[in-house]
């Protein structure tokens, strides 16, 4: 893709942080309601943050995939037959625990899910039906269905000659995968929900429930990537990045995000980083990712409103 560039900013704040974005996608800035959206949950997760990081980081996850506007929870976009199916993923970087689902279609929140999967079975990882009617067993709220939007968008889609095939439709991608980190000072907890791509092929799973592809904490700096799932994952994006940040710092990361996108080439992925010291990094090689960091004094961000 042309005219595209790496755009990186690293900033620090005083902890307890929370940090969220609104997905690499293929927008050039967000409509105000996402930013609003964006707000309210960034605020969520500095808020609990005293209950737990994790905590904070579901609840903001949480927010994020209540709205049509994003592509997680309720807004997810739809697959090549015009359904369903999401992936994510959390993780408290202390104790090294982590929780996942993939291609599920009951919860509202797929992120609650995979909470409760961490917390309260002998498991890491649940997918399909079965992490379904868990989800059922649970009382866990339904997912209504898709939003108009997002139905809109399919018939559009799916009136150009495609094939079920992600490479062959892949510039009609949409993917607007939300996350969030809180930062308590102590320990960076990540959580990524996702849609995965529209028009992907029924039980397709994307990077966002892999552990080391979209999320990766290590207690002291926490990572969460979006973009096209089949390429963070081959490269382990979020792993490499906590690393690199552990080993090297700003300078490492951007290093490593250089050479992913050497790699696999512009319009491919975004991240956001926290550290327990209140670090911030954020960085995308797509024409926009939405993303805002606060604490409890001040709040920093990419704020453009289309
Ligand atoms: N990474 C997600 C996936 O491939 C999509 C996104 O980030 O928007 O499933």
């Amino acid at each position: 893709m042309s005219g595209l560039q790496i755009v990186l900013k690293h900033c620090t704040l005083t902890t307890p942080v929370a940090i969220v974005h609104g997905g690499a996608g293929t927008w050039k800035a967000a409509p105000i309601e996402v930013w609003e959206v964006l707000d309210k949950a960034v605020m969520i997760g500095v808020e609990n943050s005293s209950k737990s990081a994790l905590e904070g980081a579901v609840l903001s996850v949480e927010k994020l995939e209540d709205t049509c506007l994003l592509n997680a929870g309720r807004g997810s976009v739809l697959d090549y037959y015009g359904n369903i199916s999401m992936d994510a993923g959390l993780m408290d970087g202390v104790s090294r625990k982590y929780g996942a689902v993939a291609n599920v279609h009951y919860p509202l929140h797929p992120i609650r899910l995979a909470y409760i999967i961490m917390n309260q079975t002998a498991h890491n990882f649940l997918a399909g039906m079965e992490a379904d009617l868990f989800a059922s067993q649970l009382g866990l709220t339904r997912h209504p269905g898709p939003c108009e939007n997002r139905i809109n968008q399919w018939v559009e889609s799916r009136s150009k000659p495609l094939r079920p095939h992600l490479e062959a439709n892949r510039k009609w991608l949409e993917s607007d995968t939300v996350g969030g980190i809180v930062s308590d000072g102590n320990l960076v907890a990540v959580g990524v929900s996702t849609g995965g791509i529209s028009l992907k092929m029924p039980g397709r799973v994307g990077d966002s429930p892999l552990i080391g592809g979209g999320f990766y904490s290590t207690g002291k700096v926490g990572v969460i990537a979006t973009g096209i799932g089949e390429l963070i994952s081959r490269y382990l994006l979020s792993y490499r990045l906590a690393l690199a940040f552990e080993e090297g710092g700003y300078s490492a990361v951007s290093k490593v995000f250089n050479e992913f996108t050497d790699k696999y080439g512009y319009g491919t992925a975004g991240f956001i980083l926290g550290s327990n010291k209140g670090d911030v990094i954020t960085g995308y090689n797509t024409e926009f990712m939405p993303w805002k960091a606060c604490d409890k004094e001040r709040c920093i961000g990419n704020y453009v409103k289309s």
